[in-house]
């Protein structure tokens, strides 16, 4: 557990050397407990005391990172139950699972697939993290010739699963040099699966069938070396699954559990109750470091990767895009401008409108602090005082012979204010949905 500026107080020479900086111990010591500090700044601090700080200031879930060839995807790391407390940091990573059985032809064309695929939402680029390869076979030389199959197709990052140490070495030798997630260790095999670790520098993923023998578990691994583990709470059911995973949050967080401190790798299969779908987006909202599907298909993708970016969005900061005047479908001096707000999800479902209808237009969007329309409206930052300086301070009057304003329909009301703000223009109350804009623009301007 984190401790207390007075427990790190109690640790320290109490000699107010300001030496790091600061004018007395207790006051540096409050600086570390706020994590504004650094120890290190301390150069009299003792070897003993260096070492229960350093323990203490470990995260509670521990993060790790696979890498691939410039991919990287960092989980883990996490300090809150619930993302309005604060915000959740390491999105999990979302992998496909190809099986070893399957042909090399049809491996190459799946992963391929599921590599190109990529969502556009709200001006981000979202796409798969990796690949998790299963030796369902049990024959080490057909494991190493699916990994290399899902090689000659993808670069991102892989999980290699096999419970067999001989099988796992197979497939760790067809791509030598890289650090995968071994999937993984269990009570029977552990030994030499944490030897395959240590020896490729790779984390592992440990498998217990209840949390007694998973922190058993993680605990003898850590002695042999071996940091960076990932959890196989092994329930596979929709409430075994929620359960195991929250009491490993709550674990972790709540009573500083070191043997459980560390990511969840959840298995998101076909026959899953509820589908796979389900499965995953639960293991997404409910505290899931990898997740594991076991096809690639988008209509299920699309949704769990937005699912993502929603959950893991600091809710205090909207998603905004840059406040400007914006062309759409290259308009002329004669075009209408419309007028948003910077919530990106505002700013795209009208943008996404007008150009899918082909119409031209100039799309002002303000400075509504990341606020949607009505939102922004009732906090006093889409105002008409704030419209008219957008137009002023993007040179709108410039851009245009025809001076027509389009309002949101949600806020008709700021029309005659706006009028006075801007002599000269002509004001113009728009639909109230971006969906009806088209229909607008053709019929009403
Ligand atoms: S350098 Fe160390 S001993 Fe000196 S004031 Fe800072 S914390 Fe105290």
């Amino acid at each position: 557990m984190a401790l207390s500026g007075i427990q790190i107080y109690k640790l320290l020479p109490q000699t107010n050397c300001k030496d790091c900086g600061y004018p007395t111990c207790l006051a540096f010591a409050m600086k570390l407990a706020a994590k504004q500090a650094e120890l290190s700044s301390c150069p009299h601090v003792s070897e003993e005391a260096k070492a229960q700080l350093s323990e203490a200031a470990e995260p509670p879930i521990r993060l790790v990172t696979l890498q691939a060839d410039g991919h990287e995807i960092k989980v883990g790391n996490e300090t809150v139950l619930f993302r309005h407390e604060k915000k959740f940091f390491n999105k999990p990573g979302l992998f496909i699972r190809v099986r070893d059985t399957d042909p090399a032809e049809d491996i190459r064309a799946q992963v391929a697939a599921a590599d190109s695929y990529r969502v556009n939402y709200v001006g981000m680029a979202l796409s798969l993290d990796g690949f998790a390869v299963e030796a369902t076979s049990g024959d080490p030389g057909a494991f190493a010739s699916a990994i290399s199959a899902v090689r000659a197709a993808s670069a991102r990052p892989l999980i290699l699963i096999s419970r067999d140490p001989a099988v796992m070495a197979a497939g760790l030798r067809a791509i030598d040099g890289e650090s995968p997630l071994i999937c993984g260790a269990d009570a029977a095999n552990w030994q030499a699966m944490a030897e395959l670790a240590r020896q490729h520098n790779a984390p592992l993923a440990v498998l217990g069938n209840s949390l007694d023998e998973l922190a058993e578990l993680t605990e003898k691994i850590k002695e042999t070396g071996v940091k960076d583990l990932v959890l196989d709470h092994g329930a596979r059911s929709l409430g075994a699954a929620l359960i195991r995973q929250t009491q490993i949050r709550r674990l972790a967080l709540k009573q500083n559990f070191r043997p459980l401190g560390f990511p969840i790798i959840a298995f998101a299969g076909n026959d899953a109750p509820g589908g796979q779908a389900v499965m995953a987006a639960q293991a997404i909202a409910k505290y899931a470091g990898f997740v594991v599907l076991d096809s690639f298909a988008p209509e299920t993708v699309y949704p769990l990767l937005v699912l993502r970016e929603n959950i893991y969005t600091d809710p205090q900061k909207p998603i905004q895009v840059q406040p400007a005047l914006y062309e759409i479908n290259n308009p002329s001096p004669e075009d209408p401008v419309l007028v948003t707000t910077n919530f990106s999800i505002t700013y795209f479902s009208v943008a996404n409108e007008v150009e899918s209808s082909g119409l031209p237009a100039w799309l002002l969007v303000t400075d509504a602090e990341g606020m949607s329309v009505l939102t922004a409206w009732a906090a006093g930052k889409f105002d008409a005082e704030r419209i008219a300086k957008a137009v002023k301070g993007f040179n709108v009057a410039d851009k245009v012979s025809r001076k027509r304003l389009v309002l949101p329909g949600h806020v008709a009301v700021l029309s005659g204010e706006l009028e006075e703000e801007l002599p000269g223009w002509e004001i113009r109350v728009g639909p109230r949905e971006a969906v009806d804009l088209p229909a607008f623009m053709k019929q009403a301007l």
